[in-house]
């Protein structure tokens, strides 16, 4: 037999004794308004008048390739810009891919398409054997399109990810309408630096559903220095604005997988954490406070980083047998693995600075992709 007890006569404990309770977090993933009841890709709503649109607009842009922020004004049928590719998209990899973000790749991957080369120069790229190199298949829009439906016929991907596509638009775009009309039903995901033009964003408008940006560092003079571009965080502004302006918060539907919205990457670079604070202000005061953020910690010294600076004369005793001084080397200053305070310092920052939605294990018993 229950025993009804008055709340009355529970015993109060001193206001001292009683801890406040942590503030109450919604569920990142499955709670309105971020649940999906359905979806259906915006490449599969399009009207056949805009679709022509934007395959005249993709041949347009090929023909006097000012597309991305470089603004090279090539003619890519007969040359090459910055960018060194030409009408043909070049294509490292496509397969289903099973690095990315557990909503991104779901339980069988992502259909991730790895374009050669890009539009930026980064010193430290850590995807530089296929950022920085030519290597690959030169592939049309029509049959890069087709491997999309393989994607999702063999491979049964939850989506088709573009990875460094900024230098293909055109290219994607044709590819995306081409799919769409031999039966593709995936959502598209544009895995960008952000070094985007408002222009390709424009001919993206309809195609992509989630858009994929990485927001690397803040200042110019660190821009200039260490990606080649020292418009790039102005420009990564405007472009990040313009993607959730297409398509909003990130979505997803019951089954955890995300479907519509903007997931922002930042790579926490090893002594930048006040570039981070700053990108994380943004972020939350100019872009929403429901931004679905991803706070990478993988950063490793690659592509250029750490090598003997061949311009020093020291350098060249360092080839010698001797070991090569600090200011011998080149970028010296992120040749090192980021701790665990530089992490812990930016998440705080993202947190104050009110963002609440990150790419984190879930809290909860249960299953999670
Ligand atoms: S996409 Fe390539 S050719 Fe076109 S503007 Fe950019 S770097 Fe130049």
């Amino acid at each position: 037999m229950h025993s009804l007890i008055s709340r009355s006569s529970i015993r109060r404990l001193p206001p001292s004794l009683i801890k406040p309770r942590p503030p109450s977090r919604r569920a990142l993933h499955l709670a309105p308004p971020f649940l999906l009841d359905d979806y259906v890709p915006r490449h599969m709503t399009l009207s056949s008048v805009e679709a022509s649109k934007k395959r005249s607009a993709a041949y347009a842009h090929l023909r006097n390739c000012n597309l991305c922020p470089r603004l090279c004004g090539v003619n890519r049928f007969e040359t090459t810009g910055m960018c060194l590719i030409g009408d043909k998209a070049k294509v490292n990899v496509i397969a289903p891919h099973f690095g990315e973000e557990p909503c991104i790749q779901g339980h069988n991957g992502s259909g991730s398409v790895f374009f050669s080369m890009c539009n930026l120069r980064c010193v430290f790229c850590q995807n530089h054997d296929i950022s920085h190199q030519r290597n690959g298949q030169d592939l049309t829009p029509e049959e890069l399109g087709d491997w999309y439906l393989k994607l999702q016929e063999v491979g049964n991907v939850h989506n088709i990810n573009l990875v460094t596509p900024e230098h293909v638009v055109p290219q994607v775009a044709l590819s995306i309408l081409h799919a769409r009309d031999n039966g593709l039903t995936l959502p598209i995901v544009y895995n960008t630096s952000a070094y985007d033009s408002l222009a390709s964003l424009e001919l993206l408008d309809g195609l992509v559903d989630i858009y994929l940006p990485d927001f690397k560092v803040w200042e110019p003079a660190t821009s200039r220095r260490l990606l080649k571009a020292v418009d790039y965080a102005a420009t990564a502004r405007e472009s990040i604005k313009a993607m959730h302006a297409q398509v909003g918060d990130l979505c997803f539907t019951g089954d955890g997988i995300a479907k519509k919205g903007l997931l922002v990457r930042h790579l926490v670079m090893p002594g930048f954490e006040a570039e981070s604070a700053e990108i994380m202000k943004f972020l939350a005061g100019e872009v929403s406070r429901d931004c679905f953020v991803n706070i990478l910690e993988q950063y490793h010294p690659d592509a250029h980083v750490g090598k003997p600076n061949t311009r020093s004369k020291s350098a060249s005793a360092g080839q010698q047998g001797q070991k090569p001084q600090a200011k011998e080397i080149r970028y010296a200053e992120i040749n090192r693995a980021v701790s665990r305070e530089e992490i812990s310092t930016v998440r705080k920052a993202a947190e104050a600075s009110g963002l609440w939605r990150f790419c984190d294990p879930p809290r909860h018993d249960g299953f999670s992709i």
